[in-house]
């Protein structure tokens, strides 16, 4: 509901300037930048004002891209990344140029098909200190990196940990035909045990085993 505050009016929501879409509170948009080179910004919209001349402006919450954080773009970052920043501003509501979906981690790896418009965010960003909240996440793969949804990770039958074709010498064409994936300890381990079952071991025998094992 419209409520009046100093000749301001807060407003439900704004139609953006030559299109039928409607922005309310809350929905995330795309800010045409001053330098026309870059990418939009993005931002979700956490107010919406018009003043006595009915300019309307809009608070928003910027989301910061990897490369515009401090430590800048690295190899776990999605294309579609984006971080919810604590830096607001109040923008006129004439640069929003399009409406888009930021949508949580989990939500976008399941999308079938990523539009132009989809983007993710799996962390709040400081942008006084440059801080992460989570400042830790799950790791995975030999290499022990965050999940980048963009590239393709293969599950591990044994361990259940998830691996890049590559960093088990895997071409991602290999990758994608293979019905079941083993990693390379799971499989050495798997030997082993195969090797036992092929060969009747006695008891006394089982902790040369295990050490031979363990011994990687
Ligand atoms: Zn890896
Ligand atoms: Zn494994």
């Amino acid at each position: 509901m419209a409520k009046t505050n100093k000749g301001r009016k807060d407003l439900d929501s704004y139609n953006i300037k030559g299109t039928n879409k409607t922005v309310r509170v809350g929905d995330c948009v795309l800010m045409r930048p001053s330098d026309s080179d870059k990418p939009p910004y993005v931002a979700r919209i956490e107010k919406i004002e018009a003043d006595h001349r009915n300019n309307v402006k809009v608070k928003v919450r910027w989301y910061y891209r990897p490369e515009e954080s401090m430590g800048g773009r690295r190899q776990f970052h999605g294309a579609k990344e984006l971080f919810l920043s604590d830096h607001y501003d109040v923008q006129s509501a004439h640069t929003i140029e399009g409406k888009c979906v930021v949508h949580s981690f989990k939500n976008y790896t399941k999308l079938e098909n990523v539009g132009a418009e989809d983007y993710f965010c799996r962390f709040e960003y400081k942008a006084a200190t440059g801080g992460f909240t989570p400042d830790r996440v799950a790791v995975y793969c030999k290499c022990e990196m965050p999940y980048n949804p963009d590239d393709l990770m293969v599950q591990c039958e044994g361990c259940k940990d998830w691996f890049h074709p590559n960093c088990m010498n895997m071409t991602i064409e290999q990758a994608k035909k293979l019905e079941h994936f083993l990693c390379s300890d799971c499989s050495s381990e798997d030997d082993g045990k195969q090797s036992m079952n092929g060969f009747p071991v006695s008891p006394n025998s089982e902790p040369k085993v295990e050490t031979k094992r363990r011994k990687r």
